[in-house]
């Protein structure tokens, strides 16, 4: 029988170019992880490297477009030779598509739209979940994966797109379901969902748009990326041992209705 208890071991962070992936990356390997920093495209990954340089923090660094399925296997096996076992996979990398740097109307949405919103955040994210999954099978090893979900997964808000919401409440009813599959392997599936985190993506909203939600936020203020990061690395560790099929709010207490 596996056992879920881990010590600190090996993480892919998928989408940790920034933002909330770069800061889980970060906070991840200042915690003792063995850690590999992913993003879609190589460039994307200059900026990643510096930060850890500054910090005097190591990482592996690999290109992963999450939406290529055939690329997951030997990306999976890359960061294992470079990193040692994996034992944490976090599904992070995810889009927003907008115009004029406004969430796009139903009526208004192109099937090109849905579509490449639903390769990015569900399909990568399945992906990744099935890539690692044989991956442990594989080695015969438990492990830990988390999905980057959304407060827009539950809730309708008139600045988010519905393909972005879409796509947000797929990821929870895989994470209940891959959990369920997959608890018998000793592989644990929990969910983040994210309320307001100031990153590139919800800047792109305008600045307007952020001080209008941070009224209804109980702790007056959007979230800073390294406190979901702090909520992610939980679930990878052994201290979530017994949690799987999981979804931890980090809304700073905003219930948008
Ligand atoms: P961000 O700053 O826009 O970063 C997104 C990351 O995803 C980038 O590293 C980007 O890398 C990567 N990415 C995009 N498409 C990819 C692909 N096909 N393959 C691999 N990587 C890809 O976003 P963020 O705010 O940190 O959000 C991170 C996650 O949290 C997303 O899933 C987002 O939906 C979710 N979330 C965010 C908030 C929030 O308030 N910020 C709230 C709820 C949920 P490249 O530049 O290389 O493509």
């Amino acid at each position: 029988m596996h056992s879920l208890v881990r010590p600190v071991g090996g993480v892919l962070v998928t989408g940790a170019s920034r933002g909330i992936g770069l800061a889980t990356a970060l906070l991840m390997a200042g915690r003792g992880w063995r850690v590999a920093v992913s993003a879609s495209r190589p460039e994307s990954l200059d900026p990643a490297r510096r930060v850890f340089a500054e910090a005097g923090l190591q990482a592996e660094f690999l290109p992963l477009n999450v939406e290529d399925e055939a690329t997951w296997q030997e990306a999976l096996v890359v960061a294992s030779d470079r990193i040692g076992p994996l034992d944490a996979l976090v599904c992070n990398a995810g889009i927003s598509p907008r115009r004029d740097g406004k969430a796009i109307p139903l009526l208004e949405t192109a099937p090109e739209i849905w579509r490449q919103t639903l390769d990015t955040n569900v399909l990568g994210t399945t992906n990744g979940f099935v890539a690692f999954a044989r991956h442990l099978r594989a080695g015969g090893r438990p492990g830990s994966m988390v999905a980057v979900s959304s407060v827009a997964a539950n809730v309708g808000l008139p600045f988010v797109s519905s393909y972005y919401a879409a796509s947000k409440a797929a990821l929870l009813g895989l994470v209940r379901t891959a959990a369920h599959e997959l608890g018998a392997m000793g592989i644990r599936v929990n969910a983040v969902a994210p309320g307001r985190i100031d990153t590139d993506m919800t800047r792109a909203g305008g600045a307007a748009l952020n001080e209008n939600i941070v009224p209804q936020i109980a702790l007056r203020r959007l979230g800073q990326p390294k406190e979901v990061a702090e909520v992610i690395e939980f679930l990878c560790s052994e201290r979530a041992s017994y949690v799987t099929g999981a979804t931890i709010d980090i809304t700073g207490g905003w219930h948008p209705t």
